[in-house]
């Protein structure tokens, strides 16, 4: 069966280059796809604005890129004792006109542009620089860094080897890094990640299953890789200690975790009567505000004892 996705733009005066119109004509094609395909668009110029926009965003991603403006935060992980046992890296963009950035003003638009995989290896870079220094030190060298990747990086084809040259460049101990994936992720070639993930994970480095919940809920690839932790998302640590539903996901996923002999670690934990609900429910290491935002290197350093 086929089906015809239609772009339509109108001009009235002439004033437009068969070049100029053609591209309206094809953004409001794009249009009529993104709206569920077998369907008509008419240009506005709103479209336009918004590919402008994006098109400025992605190069001066690229142009923050290659200045190094793309620092990591980190944003500290405590055991059920209250020890810090590491942090979890998270991107921030200092652009200089604009100030300090979160993610959710640029990796979306990185992920559209090709551009996560340089970000994510330049976070990755960071972290292993970084492990390797406090390695030298007995006061830290037992800490850990979680790294977030994106699904376009761990599908490449060259991936295992950057990581290990990586690792190898920075003399960081593969023990030390943990790697965060989401679960959705896995899922679009779970034989290609389980064939990279064993590969890395026999060279020590761990993994984490990131917002773990949110996605399709297929428990086979839990089984098929041997991961390390799993990340309850924030959507459920939010709902507690009143909302029983968020109360009883979270008792499954410590249910099913220590059956499988998996490490648990809740992050959005913003407030002590979510920390103790967790805590109660089997719970083992926690993130989020109550412990502390995100935070520059040297402010997480003076968390250190
Ligand atoms: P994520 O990996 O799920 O990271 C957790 C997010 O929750 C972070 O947002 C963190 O600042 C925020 N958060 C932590 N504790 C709390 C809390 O107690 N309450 C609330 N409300 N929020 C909390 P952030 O830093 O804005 O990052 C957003 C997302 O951007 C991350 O979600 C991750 O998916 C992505 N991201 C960040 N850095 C990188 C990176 O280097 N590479 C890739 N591929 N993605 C990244
Ligand atoms: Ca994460
Ligand atoms: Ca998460």
């Amino acid at each position: 069966r086929s089906s015809a996705s239609i772009g339509v733009t109108l001009f009235n005066d002439g004033s437009y280059s068969i070049d100029e119109l053609m591209q309206r004509a094809d953004l409001s094609m794009y249009e009529a796809k993104a709206a569920g395909k077998h369907t008509v668009r008419f240009f506005d110029p709103r479209m336009q604005e918004a590919v402008s926009k994006r098109l400025n965003l992605e190069q001066e991603i690229r142009r923050g890129l290659l200045s190094e403006e793309f620092i990591p935060y980190l944003q500290p992980q405590l055991d059920d004792t209250g020890c810090l046992v590491g942090a979890e890296v998270l991107a921030r963009w200092q652009h200089p006109q604009r100030g300090l950035l979160s993610p959710a003003a640029f990796v979306e638009v990185a992920e559209h542009a090709g551009l996560i995989e340089t970000l994510d290896l330049q976070m990755l870079q960071n972290a292993c620089h970084q492990l390797a220094l406090w390695q030298q030190q007995s006061a830290t060298a037992s800490l850990s860094l979680s790294v977030n990747l994106s699904a376009r990086l761990l599908y490449q084809t060259n991936f295992v080897e950057r990581v290990l040259q990586i690792l190898k460049q920075s003399g960081a101990d593969p023990h030390r890094l943990k790697l965060e994936l989401t679960e959705t992720l896995l899922l679009d070639d779970l034989p290609g990640a389980i064939a990279r993930i064993c590969e890395l994970k026999a060279h020590g480095i761990r993994f984490s299953i990131d917002d773990f919940g949110t996605g399709y809920s297929s428990l086979a690839y839990l089984q098929q890789l041997s991961l390390d932790q799993l990340k309850i998302d924030q959507s459920f640590v939010r709902g507690l200690p009143s909302d029983k539903n968020s109360l009883e996901i979270i008792r499954s996923i410590c249910i099913l975790a220590s059956s499988l002999q998996l490490e648990v670690i809740a992050e959005g934990v913003e407030n002590h009567e979510q920390y103790i609900a967790l805590r109660e429910l089997g719970c083992q290491t926690f993130q989020g505000y109550l412990f502390g935002r995100p935070m520059p290197l040297i402010e997480f350093e003076h968390l250190l004892p």
